[in-house]
Formats: structure tokens, sequence, C-alpha cells
């Protein structure tokens, strides 16, 4: 997929390979990989576990056999321990045994316990943390303690367990029904609106992501993209939105069919906002299509369904990999080391008319699945039908599979994603929290579901704006009796995400983002982070792609009155008229006919046309149309490049600042403040717009009915 392949840490993938090892492997496959000389903890404890605050973390219900929320009523609660205690050690917090004067200390996150006799005056012998203890006590001072960092997690809803986890391994301080005075960090379950009027700290969703990542917003983003860098962009599969483009889809499979009629291909049909499975069907021909629901044409895409996965054990299998966006601007991700792969659970056939409808089959979602009888929860994260990503790729290592390669490859596909709907992410962002207005910055865990191929190619399914964290699954223990009980697999993977993302948001201090650099902490030891900087990383291999953020700059500059994501006719003008675009031949005429054309277009394409104007996607449909009339001789790309450096040219020149130019190309550490730029009186402009939407209007009309 990249022209450069990355480098892939050689510790990481060690580690990978060492946590599989850890859960032990298929003895039948032949291992072909070193094996590590090296555990993952070389200094794991014999500790003594004493129990835990088992209330939060297990509770069983009785209730009916129907899916859905617990009811509220259900009073039949029980207790259940971990399996594995030493997975979950870590939970304990200092343990003090006063009877026989031997005090347990843990250190967070390690699993390790320090211990130490309490002698008369209180001197624990050789351990420098129960020192500090007996320091304390004595009154000899050290510095001051830092307060603790403080999250609000009123509105975690179902990420609470893994969030109460990871907060008390850091000894923050949580405020689990919200706080008055503000919070350093507001943990949202759903969306940035979940708690209303936060203007400082840092909240964990980013305005505009719910709706960017849905799948007709996905997959128009990913198409602009497989327009101008066709090649980068092959892991997204081909995909028409619907209803618009059902003709399109129809015509083309026909065309398909009619070259070779040997072909059949099988397409997957997936609704706008669904989610786990929801609403899912395979057709293999678009007379299958089920265009409406009641009145109502079903908004969705139809995608090319890729009939040929990498199977293991018989079975398909896709990807959830944890990735954080720490920041818009600059653009920085991390990847989690570890991520999870959730099983089918009937073996996979290549689809034919008789096994389209064969869910466990062709789905590979957990809430589906787990329904189906062969569904297997492990406590092991190398069997089941969720497992570890490390376990899987161990075994594929030791089949001989390159998976230095396979994980560059996904790095790549993360990285490509994320600029991809970057530039649209910009324009909620300034449009909800406009420069000069308090405001918290963001950050978000998104999940990646990716499928490999036989050939071991990632394809991307789809990115998930709220992942699912919970840490307990559902197991019925008789008939009708259901029982949340503690997921091994799910607890590590996604506690550690989420504390990781937690210490690299930490507002105190910045930390390394480099697992071969543990992090410094004087009183604690942490494990290294799981999180792994990708970006700005390797930015080299990837700055070339983001040609439409910098449209989106040129857009957002133009905009011109706060909180506004869409541009007005005046506005276009404006844009055009500063970029020196028009002349004889392309008069400030054809300059309205194209804005009212394409936005028309777009207003019945958009699902929400509320808000009139020419949002992003629209504006960078008449940019390409506009570099395509300008540059008539160049490659596409070339065109748009040449279009951009001109626009970008002419904005500055006219403010005669350096400053602009930095803010156009995202150079700056905050967001573009490109308010403050407007050549023109904008606000006046905008005003004007609507009479001119109007006249405009009517012009066109005339227009085309003159044609
Ligand atoms: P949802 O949001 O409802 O989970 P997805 O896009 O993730 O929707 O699709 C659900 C499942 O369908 C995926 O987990 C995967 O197993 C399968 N799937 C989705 N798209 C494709 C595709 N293009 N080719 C093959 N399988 C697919």
């Amino acid at each position: 997929l990249s022209d450069s392949p990355i480098e892939v840490q050689t510790e990481q993938m060690k580690s990978l390979v060492q946590d599989a090892e850890k859960e032990g492997v298929d003895s039948e496959e032949p291992v072909s990989m070193p094996s590590p000389s090296a555990s993952v903890s070389p200094d794991a404890p014999s500790v003594t576990i004493t129990g835990r605050d088992a209330n939060t973390l297990s509770t069983c219900r009785n209730r009916s056999k129907s899916r859905g929320k617990p009811a509220k009523e259900d009073k039949n609660i029980c207790v259940k321990q971990y399996k594995d205690p030493a997975l979950h050690s870590s939970l304990l917090g200092p343990k003090q045994n006063t009877q026989d004067n031997e005090r347990t200390l843990l250190i967070r996150g390690t699993e390790k316990v320090l211990q130490g006799r309490s002698e008369p005056n209180g001197n624990y012998m050789n351990n420098p943390h129960l020192k500090n203890i007996q320091d304390h006590e004595n009154g000899i001072k050290h510095p001051r303690k830092k307060k603790p960092v403080t999250v609000d997690s009123a509105k975690a809803k179902t990420s609470l367990e893994a969030l109460k986890i990871s907060i008390k391994h850091l000894k923050w301080k949580e405020f689990p029904m919200g706080r008055r005075a503000a919070c350093d960090i507001y943990w949202h379950g759903v969306s940035f609106h979940d708690n209303e009027n936060i203007v400082s700290g840092q909240v964990n969703k980013f305005p505009g992501m719910v709706e960017m990542l849905r799948k007709i917003s996905m997959s128009r983003a990913m198409r602009t993209m497989q327009e101008l860098f066709p090649e980068e962009y092959d892991f997204y599969p081909r995909s028409w939105i619907l209803p618009e483009e059902y003709q399109q889809f129809t015509t083309q499979i026909r065309m398909v069919k009619e070259s070779d009629a040997t072909v059949n291909r099988t397409f997957i049909v997936k609704p706008d906002g669904g989610s786990q499975g929801d609403g899912i069907y395979l057709i293999r021909d678009p007379s299958d299509l089920k265009l409406v629901a009641g009145s109502q044409a079903k908004q969705g895409v139809v995608q090319e369904y890729i009939h040929k996965p990498l199977l293991i054990d018989k079975l398909k299998f896709d990807i959830r990999l944890y990735v954080l966006i720490k920041s818009l601007e600059p653009l920085e991700i991390y990847i989690a080391k570890e991520g999870l792969t959730r099983f089918c659970t009937e073996p996979y056939q290549e689809p034919s008319q008789k096994n389209l409808s064969h869910v466990f089959m062709h789905l590979t979602n957990y809430s589906l699945n787990v329904h189906s009888g062969n569904f297997v929860h492990s406590d092991s994260q190398s069997t089941g039908s969720k497992r570890s990503l490390s376990s899987v790729l161990y075994k594929l290592a030791a089949k001989g599979v390159d998976i230095k390669k396979v994980w560059s490859d996904i790095i790549a596909l993360v990285i490509k994603t994320v600029i991809a709907v970057v530039p649209e992410l910009k324009v909620y962002y300034q449009a909800e929290i406009p420069p000069g207005k308090p405001g918290p910055t963001c950050f978000q865990i998104l999940g990646f579901d990716i499928l490999l191929m036989k050939n071991l190619k990632p394809i991307l399914l789809e990115v998930n704006s709220n992942p699912s964290m919970r840490i307990e699954h559902e197991q019925e223990v008789a008939p009708g009796v259901f029982e949340y009980v503690p997921s091994p697999v799910d607890e590590e993977v996604k506690v550690n995400v989420i504390r990781d993302t937690l210490r690299l948001m930490d507002p105190s201090q910045e930390i390394s983002a480099e697992p071969e650099s543990p992090v410094p902490s004087p009183e604690e030891a942490l494990p290294s982070l799981c999180l792994k900087q990708v970006y700005p990383k390797y930015t080299k291999q990837f700055n070339h792609l983001r040609l439409v953020e910098r449209i989106a700059a040129l857009f957002i500059r133009f905009l011109g009155v706060k909180g506004n994501m869409r541009l007005g006719p005046t506005a276009f003008r404006t844009f055009i008229r500063t970029c020196k675009l028009s002349n004889s031949s392309f008069t400030m005429a054809s300059v309205d006919i194209l804005y009212i054309d394409i936005t028309r277009r777009w207003a019945g394409a958009a699902a929400d046309s509320r808000e009139a104007g020419m949002g992003l996607q629209a504006f960078v449909e008449a940019f390409f149309s506009l570099a395509a009339r300008k540059f008539k001789s160049l490659a596409q790309r070339q065109q748009v490049v040449a279009l951009l450096e001109l626009c970008e040219l002419s904005v500055c020149e006219e403010r005669r600042s350096v400053s602009c130019s930095r803010a156009l190309s995202g150079g700056s550490r905050t967001l573009p403040h490109t308010a403050h730029l407007s050549p023109v009186p904008l606000r006046r402009a905008v005003s004007q717009d609507q009479r001119l939407h109007y006249r405009l209007k009517a012009r066109t009309l005339r227009v085309n009915a003159d044609n």
C-alpha cells in the first residue's frame, strides 16, 4: 500500500509475540519466529491476592432472555471473582494489615507488591517507596505532591468500568456525579455534546466525529481521497451511496456482467447510521436492494463484498484496533499495540445464493455471533471467538507470515484514513469552538474495523466513533438467567488503552510516547505505553496526502462567521475574487452558476440540509472543477496542487502576512484562526447571501431553460 514501508519497531512486534506466547499457541502450528528471550514482565512478582472490589466488577442479573438493557429494578445481584487474579491484581490499592504489622504496597499497574515489616519506629527496611511513607509520618518534607488530575465520569456510560480502573491505576480523582467546578478531563460515552457548556479542560470526543464516521460521510471522504490518490486509498472497498447512486450502481454492475457473464460479484448493503451488523445484508443482483422503508428511501451504502478473507480455523475474523487522535492541529495519531479479533461462528464459504443469509458465516460482529450456539467465551486470549490481536499475529507468524509487513500496512491504513476525515473534522471543530471562544480541547479513541484479505492486504470496513469499552460480557448461566461476567481479553486491552490515553492527555506533564523509553515517574512504575505514536512520527511518508486539508483551510478561511459550516454565495464570490480565478472566459455569472449547481446537488444529497449554503464536500467538488478549468493540461492531482498553491499565495499576498501562510498550511499549534484573516467584511457579505441566493436561483433556472 504505502510506497515507503514503515519501519516497525522490532521491540513492538517482539512484545506482541511475547504476549501471545504467554497465552500459549496451538501446538500443531510450526513456529518459525525466533523465540523471544525475555518475558513481558520479567519481574512479575508472586503476589498474594487478597480480594477486590468485587461489587464494581461483576454483577449477575436474573432477567428475561430477550436482549436489551438490564431492567432497572433488577436486584438479584451476585458477585463473581476473577479467575485470573494476576491479571487483576493491579486493581488493589495499598493494603495494610495492621494486625501483624506487615504492610503490603502494590505498585499501580505493575502487579508488583512491596512488602516490609513495620519496625517500632516505622522504618521499612530497604524499601524506598515505603520509606517515603515513613518520612511523611516523621514530618520529613518532600517536594509537594502535585494535585491529582480530575476526571468527570458522569457521562461515561458503558466505558465507566474500564475508566474507573484506569483512574485508580493513575491515582487520579474521579467525579462520578460530575462536579460544579471544572474538571481536567470529561469522559463522554457518546459524543462531544454529552455535557453541554464545557469551557475548559479536555473532552474525549471531537465535535462532528459521529456524523463524519457514519457510513455515507465516510464513503464520500474516502472517495475524494481515492480520486486524488487511487493507489494509496485502495484499502477501502468500492462503495455507492444509496439512494442517490442507485442508478450508477446498477449500470456499472450490469456492464460488468455483460462484458463477462462468469463474473458474479457479491455486495454488502449497510444502513447509514447502523452499527453492530444491524440491517446489513448481502446481495448478488441490484434488484435485490431494499430501497425503501415504508415511504422513506433508505439511506446507506452498498459496497463491494470482500469474498476472499483470510481464515483462521476455517473462520472469517476481523480486527478491532484502537486508535487515539490526540490532537487535530498538529495532527497526532497513536495506535494501540494490542487489539482484539472477532471471529465468525460458522465456517466460511465463498458467497453463493445459498449462503448469502448466513450471518454467522459472513459477519464478524460480536453482537451477532454471541447469539450463535457456537460462540466460545474464553479466558485465554488466544482461543475462543474473541482473541487478542497479538495472539492472532503470533499464529500467523508461526505459519511464516511476514507480520511486520502486515502491521506496517495496518499503520498506513490508519494514518491515511485519519487524513481523509480530518478536513471535515476541522470544519466542525471551528464551528463548535470558534477561535477566541473559550472551550475545551478534544481527543478521541476510535475503533478501526479491519479485515485481512487472503493475500494479507488489510481492508478498512469501518471506523467506530464510539467503540465499545465494555470489559464484561453477558453469559447465560441458566435458561433465561444472564450474568455479566468479566471478560479478561476485553479488560486487558481496553483498560490499557483508556489508561494510556489518559496518561498521554495528562494536563500536568508531557510524557514520552515511545515504548522504548519508559515513562519517568518518581513514585510509580506504570508499564510502558501501549499506545504508539505513528503521526507525526511518519510525517514524511504521508504529508503529501493532506491536500483536502489544505482545501478545508481555505474553506474555513472564507466562512467568515463564527459557528458557520457552510459557505454562502457572496463568500464564494469573495474566494474567487481573492484568488483571482475569474476572467473574461469565466465570469462572475459563471461562478454563480457553478455555486448554485453544486450547492443544489449537495443539498439534495445531504441527509440534513437544514442549513443553506455550500458545505466542505461541495466546496471540494467546486475546487476540483475550478482546478480542471484552470489547469487543463495537468493530471487531476497536479491540477489541485497547482490551484492550491495559487490560492494560498493570493490569500497571503492580500494579507501580506507570513502568519497566514502558516495558518493555511496547518503548521500552527492551534487550529487556523481564519476569521481574523478575512479580507472583506464577511459578516456583511454573509448577510447579503440570503437575497443573492434567491436572485441566483431564478437566474440559474432561466439559464437552464435557455439551454
Ligand atoms: P456495522 O457498523 O453494522 O458493524 P460494518 O461495516 O462493520 O457494520 O459491517 C459489519 C460486518 O460485516 C463486518 O464486521 C464484517 O464482518 C462484514 N463486512 C462489512 N463490510 C464488508 C465487506 N466490504 N466485505 C466483507 N465483509 C464485510
